[in-house]
Parts: C-alpha cells; sequence; structure tokens
C-alpha cells in the first residue's frame, strides 16, 4: 500500500496503476475509520478497483462551532485498517496542498442541500460537494463509494457528477449498524454510556416508520407522530433537529407515501449530532 500526501505523487501513481488495471475505485473519508468506510472499501476492492482511500478533515464543511478542531485524527490505525483491507493507495493531504491560499471556486449543489440537513448546517454541503470535486479531479477514480448513512450527501454528490458530466460511477452502499441498530459512526465515542444505550431509539424509531408502512399507513405526518414518541422516550439531554420524510431521489417533502421514500432524522443527544435515515420503497416486492 502506498501513502500519498501530495497531489502530484496521487496522479503519478494512478496513472501507474492505470496502465495496468482496468477501474479505479475511490472512497473519499475523514479518517477514524470504522466498520461503515470499510464496508465501502470491500466493496471498491470486491468490484476489482485499484482502491485509493481520503483520509482528509475538510475544514469547508464544518460549520462555526462544530467539532472540526476535535475530529478525531488516528492516522496509523487508519493505515492499518487500510493496509488489512487491501487498500492500494492512501491520500492523506495537509490542508494547504488541497486548497492552497485562497478559494475562490465553490459546487454549489441547488435544491438538494436545502432540506434536511441543509437547514442546520447551511455551508456543509458547499464543502463536501467543493471538496469531492478536487478529489475527483485529483484520483480521477471510474467510480467513487458513499455511504446510505449519510444519504444527503450521495444524493448530493451523484447530482453533481451528473449535472457536471464527471465521469465516474457513484455507488451507495448500505448503512452498517452496530447490533442494537445504531448506525456506525466516528462521533459515536463522544457519547456516554447512558447516551449511547438510548441512541439505540433512533433507529427502532425508522424501524416502527417502515412497520407502520408495511402495515398501510401512508400518511407522512402520523408516521413523522409516532418517530417522534420513540425518540422522546431518550432521557438524556436531547433535542430533535428534524424527522422528515421525503423523496429518496429528490428529497423534497412528501404528504402521502408512495414508491421510494426517506425517513431521515437528526437527533442532537448531549453534544453530539447523529443523523440517520431508512429507505422505504413501496413498489418494492
Ligand atoms: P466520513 O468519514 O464520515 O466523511 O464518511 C466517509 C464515508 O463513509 C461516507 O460516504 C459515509 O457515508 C460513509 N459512512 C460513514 N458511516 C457509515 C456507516 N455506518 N455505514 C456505511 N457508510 C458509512
Amino acid at each position: 500500500m502506498k501513502v500519498a500526501k501530495t497531489i502530484t505523487e496521487v496522479r503519478d501513481i494512478v496513472k501507474a496503476a492505470r496502465g495496468g488495471r482496468e477501474k479505479v475505485g475511490f472512497v473519499p473519508t475523514m479518517g477514524a475509520l470504522h466498520a461503515g468506510h470499510v464496508s465501502l472499501i470491500r466493496r471498491s476492492v470486491e468490484d476489482g478497483c485499484f482502491t485509493v482511500v481520503s483520509i482528509f478533515v475538510n475544514p469547508t464543511q464544518f460549520e462555526p462551532g462544530e467539532d472540526f478542531e476535535n475530529y478525531p485524527r488516528p492516522l496509523d490505525s487508519d493505515l492499518k485498517i487500510c493496509e488489512d483491507n487491501k487498500v492500494d493507495l492512501v491520500f492523506a493531504p495537509h490542508a494547504g496542498e488541497l486548497y492552497g491560499k485562497e478559494t475562490l471556486t465553490w459546487v454549489n449543489v441547488e435544491k438538494r442541500t436545502a432540506p434536511l440537513c441543509g437547514r442546520f448546517r447551511p455551508g456543509h454541503f458547499r464543502g463536501v460537494a467543493t471538496v469531492c470535486a478536487k478529489l475527483f479531479n485529483i484520483v480521477q477514480p471510474d467510480a467513487a463509494y458513499f455511504g446510505q448513512k449519510d444519504a444527503q450527501q450521495a444524493v448530493v454528490i451523484k447530482k453533481m457528477v451528473a449535472d457536471l458530466n464527471m465521469p465516474l460511477e457513484i455507488t451507495v452502499c448500505p448503512t452498517v449498524r452496530e447490533p442494537d441498530g445504531l448506525a456506525v459512526s466516528s462521533r459515536n465515542k463522544y457519547l456516554s454510556s447512558q447516551q449511547r444505550k438510548e441512541a439505540a431509539l433512533l433507529y427502532q424509531s425508522l424501524e416502527k416508520a417502515s412497520r407502520l408502512v408495511q402495515q398501510g399507513l401512508t400518511d407522512a405526518e402520523q408516521i413523522i407522530v409516532e418517530v417522534q414518541k420513540i425518540i422522546e422516550q431518550i432521557g438524556s439531554d436531547k433535542s430533535i433537529e428534524y424527522i422528515s420524510i421525503v423523496d429518496a431521489e429528490t428529497l423534497e417533502s412528501i404528504e402521502k407515501i408512495t414508491g421510494r421514500t426517506m425517513v431521515a432524522l437528526a437527533v442532537k443527544i448531549g453534544g453530539t449530532r447523529l443523523i440517520d435515515n431508512i429507505i422505504i420503497d413501496t413498489d418494492a416486492k
């Protein structure tokens, strides 16, 4: 496994790899790698790709007052996880390498970035789209792998790739969960043991939504009320940012559940912001 810190190194290594192999697969991450990231890496490797992982805590996607400074950066153990999972190249640049002295060009994906997390993190998706566009230009992958856990991010990146005719395929992989259903996240370690126990209610509330739809309920507002009731059982200090039912492709709110629908939520438990979502497809057999 190679580790590159500079753009030039990445370009040279990928160019050489392309000579021998067909496909380059790319997994962008902020490091602190866990089972969720590993599932994306494995998918790229299984797809037969020369697999590139970026590890970069992207400053432009953090809002003021968020955890940018304290975000975990365990580079050595991340590199070991990459090595153990047959990654070919890790790109771990410093912020200066990626952003230079001044950035005046940004990628703004309209509409899809407005609802859900966009309401609470107004600059977040501009940072995400911009860094992904930069990384795609540097790595020039044939395929990039994202997690369903960050559903809005995946929708935004797919739209950016389509709108800007970027020559790569976006694959979205299922959310990896802890045994009690909590979506695996680098931020789970901020939770106290009581908060961690109660955080399992988030996925339970989404499963309840799914069951209600299976039982024939289609009214989004009624389902949201039932989801909220379960989240209200969290006794630790918490605040619900949103519980929304949206079209899974456009992220627009819907009133009646039909077709591919997403139930998505963001809840702060203590100071830790957790997000999760579930796709309900009424057309699926
Ligand atoms: P991050 O390092 O948080 O920016 O995440 C990098 C990639 O890993 C994103 O595409 C995430 O959606 C994905 N990811 C994070 N957590 C999970 C999870 N629990 N299951 C699947 N993918 C995940």
